[in-house]
Formats: C-alpha cells, sequence, structure tokens
C-alpha cells in the first residue's frame, strides 16, 4: 500500500505515530493509498525546521526570491499534467478541469514572482523640517496554510506563493482526502532551490489542525473550507494571538432576468452549477429567475442536466465525475431525499445514476429542483454536489433581497442585457466577488479572492494585494539625521512644521 508522507525539512517523512487515513480514487471506489495523520510532534519538527530557515529567508532579497519562485512557475508548468493527473485520481474531477485548476494556481506564482515590487514602502520627505518617514513591510516568520479537498492544488497556491515571496516560511496542511498533490508542490519548490524548511507538508485531520491553531510559534493561519470549521480555526486561532483569515462555505446564486441572452445563460449555468461535480466553492447553486423567464429557463436547464456526460475523470470528453468520497454521496443524495419530501419539484433526479465498469465509483447525476423555497434544507444547507435549485421571484428587487438575506457572501452573479440592472445589482448586492454575465467570477490573481458574511472569517480575502498585506507586517520608520535642525529636549507631542 502506498504510503503519503510529510515532506519536512526537505524530506518526505513518515514521522511519528501511526494514524492512518485511506484515500480513494472516487471514480472506482478503490482505496489507493494511505496518508499519514501527523501528530505534535511532527508539526514540532516542522516549526523547528522553519525556525531555521526562516532568518536566511527573511534576509534574502526579494528579487532572489522571486528568482526562486520564476523558477518554481517554470516546474509547475512543466508538470502540469502531472500534477493534474493526481488532482483527478484523488478527487475526480475531469483531467481538463484539474488543469485549469494547476493554471489558476500557477497565476499566483506568476503575480508573487513581482516581489520586488509588491514590497515597495512608501516614502514621504520632510514630514518635518529634516525628518524624512517611510513605511516598510516585513514578514511575520513562520506561518500555516489549512486547505480543503476541492481545489487540491489551487487553493494552496494561493497562499503559498505569498507567504514565501514576502519571506515567511510556510507549513501546509492539506486535505487529507486528496494530500498527493501537496507533495509534489514540495518536490517542485525544492528543485527550484527553495531553502528547506521554507515550505514544508505535514499532513493530518483535525488534530494536526487544532495543533496548528495552539502552536505558540506559528504566527498566522490561512484557511480555506467549510463555514463551521472556518468559524472554530477563526475563534481558535485568533484566541491564540495568531493573524487568521479563515474562507468559509457558500450557497452562490445567480439571478437571470427576463432580457438575458438565455441559451448563453443556460450554458453559463450548466458549467458553473455542474462542472468539477459541483464540489467549487464559487458554484452555482441556486438560480434565481425573475418572471417570465422561469418556464423557458428551467425546461432548458432540465434537456441539459439530463444529457450531463458523467464518468471517469481521466476522459477529458466527460463533463462531470464522481463525487469525493461515499459519506459526500449519501449526504447529497439525503439532500436531494429531503428537497423532494420538503416540496420542491425534482425535474430532473440524478439521484440514481450508474456509471457503467465503474458501478463502486462515488457517482450521481446532476439533479434539478424548481420551486424552491427559502425553508428547505436544499436551499439552506451548502449541497456540495451538482444540484441546480431553480427559485422563482417576481422581480429584481426579490431577487436582489433574496441574495442579500442569504447568510453566505461569496461569488453571485446576474445574467441580463440591461445596463442599469446589472449596476444596481453590483452596487447592492452583499457578496465578495460578483458577476455580470459571469457565472463564476473568481478573481484573477493580481486582485484578491474572499467573500462576506459567513463566508470569510477575518479581515483579508486571498491572493493580490491582501495577500501581501496578510503576510506581512507594517512598520513606520521616522528619522532625522544630525546635521538637521536642533531644537533642544521637546516635551509636548511632536507635530509638524
Ligand atoms: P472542511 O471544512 O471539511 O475541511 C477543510 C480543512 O479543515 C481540511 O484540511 C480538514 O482536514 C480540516 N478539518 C476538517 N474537519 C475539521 C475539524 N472538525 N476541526 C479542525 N479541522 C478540520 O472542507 P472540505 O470538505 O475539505 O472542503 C469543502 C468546503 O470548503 C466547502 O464548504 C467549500 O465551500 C469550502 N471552500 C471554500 C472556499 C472559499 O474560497 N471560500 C474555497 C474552496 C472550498
Amino acid at each position: 500500500m502506498i504510503l503519503i508522507s510529510h515532506h519536512i525539512a526537505g524530506l518526505r517523512t513518515e514521522g511519528h505515530g501511526n494514524r492512518r487515513a485511506d484515500v480513494f480514487n472516487p471514480a472506482t471506489g478503490d482505496v489507493t493509498a494511505q496518508v499519514v495523520l501527523g501528530e505534535q510532534a511532527d508539526l514540532d519538527a516542522a516549526v523547528a525546521a522553519a525556525r531555521k530557515a526562516f532568518p536566511g529567508w527573511a534576509e534574502t532579497p526579494p528579487l532572489t526570491r522571486a528568482r526562486v519562485l520564476f523558477r518554481a512557475r517554470d516546474l509547475i508548468e512543466k508538470h502540469a499534467d502531472e500534477l493534474a493527473s493526481i488532482i483527478t485520481a484523488e478527487h475526480g474531477k475531469i483531467h481538463s478541469d484539474a488543469k485549469g485548476e494547476v493554471t489558476r494556481g500557477l497565476e499566483v506564482v506568476e503575480f508573487a514572482t513581482a516581489a520586488p515590487e509588491l514590497l515597495k514602502g512608501e516614502f514621504t520627505e520632510q514630514v518635518s523640517r529634516g525628518v524624512d518617514a517611510f513605511t516598510l513591510r516585513q514578514p511575520l516568520g513562520i506561518v500555516a496554510g489549512i486547505t480543503p479537498f476541492n481545489f487540491p492544488v489551487m487553493v494552496p497556491l494561493w497562499m503559498a506563493p505569498m507567504a514565501i515571496a514576502t519571506g515567511n516560511c510556510f507549513i501546509l496542511k492539506p486535505s487529507e482526502r486528496d494530500p498527493s498533490a501537496a507533495l509534489l508542490l514540495a518536490d517542485i519548490f525544492k528543485a527550484a532551490g527553495l531553502p528547506d524548511g521554507v515550505f514544508q507538508v505535514v499532513q493530518g485531520d483535525k488534530d494536526m489542525v487544532n495543533a496548528i491553531l495552539e502552536h505558540p510559534e506559528i504566527q498566522a493561519v490561512s484557511f480555506v473550507g467549510s463555514t463551521p470549521i472556518a468559524k472554530h480555526v477563526y475563534s481558535t486561532g485568533t484566541a491564540h494571538g495568531k493573524r487568521v483569515q479563515a474562507l468559509g462555505g457558500a450557497k452562490n446564486h445567480a439571478i437571470v432576468m427576463p432580457d438575458c441572452d438565455l441559451e448563453k445563460t443556460v450554458d453559463a449555468l450548466m458549467g458553473a452549477a455542474y462542472g468539477s461535480a459541483g464540489e467549487r466553492c464559487m458554484a452555482i447553486s441556486v438560480a434565481v429567475a425573475v418572471g417570465p423567464v422561469a418556464d423557458p429557463l428551467v425546461k432548458a436547464l432540465a434537456e441539459r442536466a439530463r444529457s450531463l456526460r458523467i464518468g471517469n475523470g481521466t476522459d477529458d470528453n466527460n463533463e462531470m465525475g464522481p463525487l469525493v468520497t461515499a459519506q459526500h454521496l449519501a449526504r447529497v443524495r439525503g439532500l436531494v431525499n429531503s428537497g423532494v419530501e420538503q416540496g420542491a419539484t425534482l425535474v430532473v433526479d440524478g439521484r440514481d445514476h450508474v456509471v457503467s465498469e465503474h458501478e463502486k465509483g462515488f457517482f450521481i447525476g446532476g439533479s434539478l429542483f424548481d420551486n424552491v423555497t427559502k425553508e428547505m434544507d436544499i436551499y439552506r444547507e451548502e449541497i456540495f454536489g451538482p444540484v441546480l435549485c431553480v427559485m422563482r421571484a417576481p422581480d429584481f428587487n426579490a431577487a436582489l433581497s433574496l441574495v442579500n438575506d442569504s447568510p453566505y457572501g461569496n461569488g453571485t452573479a446576474i445574467f441580463t442585457r440591461d445596463g442599469d440592472t446589472a449596476r444596481a445589482f453590483t452596487h447592492g448586492v452583499k457578496a465578495g466577488m460578483v458577476g455580470v454575465n459571469v457565472p463564476i467570477p473568481v478573481p484573477m490573481a493580481f486582485h484578491s479572492f474572499g467573500g462576506w458574511k459567513d463566508s470569510l472569517f477575518g479581515d483579508h480575502h486571498m491572493h493580490g494585494p491582501e495577500g501581501v498585506r496578510f503576510f506581512t507586517r507594517l512598520k513606520a520608520v521616522t528619522s532625522r539625521w544630525p546635521q538637521g535642525i536642533r531644537s533642544g529636549a521637546e516635551f509636548v507631542m511632536p507635530t509638524h512644521g
């Protein structure tokens, strides 16, 4: 049996302890490996290596750090297929989709190669006579990232390049459900010339997460996962004096206006609802149909949902792969059952979909509900599966209120040809990422990614300018030189002039 290890101080290691978890190929249902579930001693070893590496890395000029990232960038591109295959084998998503994930992660590495520019401070000459002031951003020290199963390459790369470029030592705790990609990333960073201890991987489950949150030497924690765990990570991490950004779950709504281009809107909703089997934090799970567009929208979506090509992610002709685990499959089926019991109209029923020759895989078909209401579990819960709920609203204002009343505020979109409506939406909607005729408005690496309300706890979004701020602390220097004006001892609060 393959054993998936840690990557500590530049080496793959099984570490201490003997707890293990099975890792599955979701398309076949087979156990393909086991991952070590680390314990305190493993984290301590990683922190010790980071402590040793930090002074040298923090003193390394940003330009030199950037050169390491340039080499890592090339190596990630070279290994993109391999990374995508690892993602498909453990997560299940289609290989081409997995490659898209790698590309979106690569873009953050590319952004981080601008470290010398990103770390430029501000300078004000002559804040007082003969006195200058400037600000700089310095690394925090040892920082950690805790990531979810659904983007095993992209989400670690939202964090690590930013942390490393700004001079920190980064410890990654990937999801125990698809832990292999993190090890290849560690090999790549090492091959790029990153000193040992600057990027490390500790495997584990909630015990490792809690050890990270309580570790006195870890200065900051960057987390992405479900809302209940994000809340726990934020409250525990901050209670232990850490800087925390904790991105949580989502229930992303798309408002469909009667004046939209229906064909393009249906295309967009199909990809956004069913791509990656709905296991995306930016998936559209609720379509709010305004007025007369509802009937033609549901009809067109139903035709398409019935004909989704579902199968092993290794075949790029498929549009949707399996869910990640048997437990998750059971949960998604259970939620579809609850929708039927609670009175929603199940227009397309994917519950019993079977993929031939993959009968033990964790597959489910695409499901489509109509007439969904706010009280139903399928509306209140993040399903995180290929289930699209259509709700009907009489007008734009009612649709907008529905979006704004949601406890989540990650992504949202509107489909319309009307500029006024689009503007009213982008201005008034309470969500962190907004699309106009763009179903999954994931910001590019040079902007920042993050939601509002229960979709993010903390002050900073991820990567882009916000990532630089999160992984650095600000220092403001005021300087005067002896040959400047002498005024004797001053006992009052200094003012300019
Ligand atoms: P999860 O919350 O179960 O796990 C995330 C991480 O937390 C994993 O590393 C896991 O080991 C750890 N963890 C799990 N249970 C824990 C516990 N009880 N105590 C401490 N740590 C624990 O999330 P997941 O199922 O891996 O990923 C899917 C979720 O992530 C969805 O809710 C999705 O919306 C969310 N997500 C959000 C974003 C975003 O940007 N907002 C991006 C991707 C995924």
